[in-house]
């Protein structure tokens, strides 16, 4: 039976640090916040909301949530966003993706400030992740997963690593993280050739395709860590995983289940992210 990497435990180890460094921030007159920028009513968009706020409140991050309307017009987003560039009382930005269909997604998550960019948006924010330098933030997800791997005791050099999954904001990140540690990485996704033979090959899995079920028992093997990133709908109306957990549990070494794993650590490292860019503002 694996053992359950739960993200937990985690999330409160995370924070400590940081809420301990936001008290003494705010001694000095400096209190760290966040923007979170959310269009419309996306229901999946008001969870990660409600979870980033309740997280930043326990860390001592204030939250500033600014709703617009989901017809809001592209210029009426990128003005909003260059207002919250300039306000110095905001510390973090955080836009809520996907964006509408129409909107030019790209110009507008690069308008967000690098000195803001707490959840590693910007290109420039990817160029820090792919080239090693400066000090730039990875997405909060990509680094959830590597909270979760330094927490559980993963040691990660020299080991194979297959990350399922190459967008920017989960798959190719992630895999720079772990290269940067030393794992021998392979990033597969929907045109590999013969994924369950990638995926056995691996030490350390991490699923972040967004299909329920596709990493089933023909992609798993006796030891392997299996962060498993993937939240989608079940049949009954809950969420699951990219990974089938009931033949996870009964292959592999260890596993995050969903809900409850790497989702859950997500909100700390972005009130982590808005602390540490508070302190560098306040420097
Ligand atoms: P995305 O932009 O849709 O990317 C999905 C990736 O998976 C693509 O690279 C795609 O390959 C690949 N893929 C899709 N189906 C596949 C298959 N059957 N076999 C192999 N690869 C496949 O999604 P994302 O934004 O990276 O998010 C991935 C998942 O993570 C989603 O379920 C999302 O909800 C979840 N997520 C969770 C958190 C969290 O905090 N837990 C945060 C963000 C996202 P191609 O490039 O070839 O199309």
């Amino acid at each position: 039976m694996a053992e359950l990497l739960r993200g937990a435990p985690v999330a409160n180890a995370l924070c400590e640090a940081p809420a301990r460094e936001a008290a003494a921030l705010a001694k000095k007159g400096v209190v760290p916040a966040l923007a979170i920028v959310r269009i419309g009513e996306r229901p999946d968009d008001i969870a990660y909301e409600r979870g980033a706020t309740k997280r930043c409140e326990k860390v001592g991050v204030r939250t500033r949530g600014l709703l617009l309307p989901a017809d809001v017009p592209q210029d009426g987003l990128a003005a909003a966003l260059r207002e919250l560039n300039a306000d110095a009382a905001i510390h973090g930005i955080l836009l809520l993706r996907p964006l509408p269909a129409g909107m030019d997604e790209d110009a507008l998550r690069n308008i967000v400030s690098p000195a803001k960019d707490v959840d590693g948006a910007t290109d420039l924010s990817s160029l820090g992740i792919f080239t090693g330098k400066g000090d730039c933030m990875a997405p909060c997800t990509a680094q959830a997963c590597m909270e979760i791997l330094d927490f559980y005791g993963v040691d990660l050099k020299g080991k194979r690593a297959v990350v399922v999954g190459r967008s920017l904001v989960v798959g190719k990140p992630v895999a720079m993280l772990l290269l940067e540690r030393h794992a021998t990485v392979t990033i597969a996704h929907s045109r590999s050739a013969d994924l369950p033979a990638i995926c056995r090959n691996a030490e350390i899995l991490i699923a972040s395709a967004g299909r329920a079920g596709c990493i089933d028992r023909s992609c798993l093997s006796p030891g392997q860590i299996v962060l498993d990133v993937g939240v989608n709908a079940d049949e009954n109306g809950g969420l699951c995983g990219d990974v089938d957990f009931g033949d996870a549990l009964e292959i592999v070494a260890a596993v995050t289940p969903v809900p409850g794993g790497v989702g859950a650590v997500t909100a700390s490292v972005l009130a982590k992210n808005t602390v540490a860019a508070a302190k560098r503002a306040s420097q």
